[in-house]
């Protein structure tokens, strides 16, 4: 038995230094920022953050100033803090916001990095906007531009029109405005063509082993490792049923692992029926509902199965995307949603 009954997520920081690293040789001369808003999309932004500013890393992007204020405790002075969602009004001297709107221009002083929004239409200068700014860049008052910015809205689609569209846009009306860095590209965008290249990208999924390149081999190292431990193992008979609703029931002699992880732990229930784990070297299906704090196998075929034993739930055999998919959603937001109550282990670079 394992002394302390929880799932382990291991974080490899090497691994976040080696994509920041492969990113950097894809993009250069342009630099590589790094994305870690959402606690670094649920790995720790603390320990990601330093491990990438320890490799050189000159620039983080966060959505809220409240992650910005916790990052720079973590980062001290020098890095560049930018806040995607701005600053709703607050000062933050410490970081630097993204303005969204001319608005957000009139009501700010000093340096920051301006949103305008080539076709997304979520955040950033909406096109009437940008082109009041580029007719009369006097607008831009005590606003210093550190870079101007745009967002892709389909770069995970390199045949999607709206790419070349918003490429264009962008270089369009940056070349009106009065010259400042550019910023550019997210993860799936690195991977699009030189037009998308600029001074800054703004990687986030890439650097935590999410591929950039759906549909096509992952470029990535992987970064995250999930093993929960089997708590009990059971023998039933065929036609015996599995946890909630007696969803699934055995066909033949079944053993079955409970093993401690569940939908609070950020596994989600839309998993049923669909997921393996990795035990000894084999694959064990899922089986029954995902409950709170437990999920169970079928490890029939895997005698060597024992209490304590780890089940890998997301590794090499089944990583973050795969997971995504099966799950209706995407690897994004398994990451993000990935619990608070592991043991967290990281891996120093
Ligand atoms: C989240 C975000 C990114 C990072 O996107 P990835 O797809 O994770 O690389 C970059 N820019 C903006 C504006 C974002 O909101």
């Amino acid at each position: 038995m394992t002394t302390d009954a929880r799932a382990v997520l291991r974080i490899d920081l090497g691994a976040v230094v080696r994509n920041w690293r492969l990113l950097c040789a894809r993009h250069a001369p342009g630099a590589v920022a790094a994305v870690v808003k959402a606690d670094a999309y649920g790995l720790g932004a603390a320990p990601v953050a330093r491990a990438l500013r320890d490799a050189g890393c000159r620039h983080f992007f966060v959505a809220h100033a409240a992650e910005g204020e916790a990052l720079r405790d973590v980062l001290g002075d020098g890095p560049l803090i930018a806040v995607l969602n701005g600053f709703g009004g607050a000062a933050h001297p410490r970081l630097s916001p993204v303005l969204n709107s001319l608005a957000d221009i009139a009501a700010h002083r000093g340096p920051a990095l301006i949103h305008l929004d080539t076709g997304m239409s979520r955040l950033g200068l909406p096109p009437d906007e940008l082109e009041a700014l580029a007719a009369e860049p006097s607008r831009l008052g005590a606003v210093d531009p550190l870079f101007w910015m745009t967002h892709l809205s389909c770069a995970d689609e390199p045949d999607h029109p709206l790419n070349a569209l918003q490429a264009e846009r962008f270089a369009a009306v940056s070349a009106r405005l009065p010259p400042a860095p550019r910023s550019f590209a997210n993860s799936s965008g690195l991977f699009l063509g030189p037009e998308f290249r600029s001074d800054l990208a703004r990687p986030g999924a890439a650097l935590y082993g999410l591929n950039p390149t759906p549909g096509r081999p992952n470029p990535m190292e992987p970064v995250v490792r999930l093993c929960a431990p089997i708590l009990q193992l059971r023998d039933i008979a065929p036609g015996e049923p599995v946890g909630y609703g007696a969803d699934w029931t055995a066909q033949r002699p079944t053993r079955i692992a409970t093993v401690a992880l569940g939908y609070a732990d950020g596994w989600p229930r839309a998993l049923e029926g669909r997921t393996t784990g990795l035990l000894h070297g084999a694959r064990a299906p899922m089986v029954g509902r995902v409950s709170m704090d437990l999920i169970t196998f079928d490890v029939t075929d895997i005698p060597a199965a024992a209490p304590g034993d780890p089940m890998e739930l997301i590794g090499p055999h089944q990583d973050p995307d795969a997971i995504g998919a099966m799950a209706g959603t995407i690897g994004y937001e398994i990451l993000t949603r990935l619990g608070r109550r592991f043991r967290r282990e990281y891996q120093a670079p």
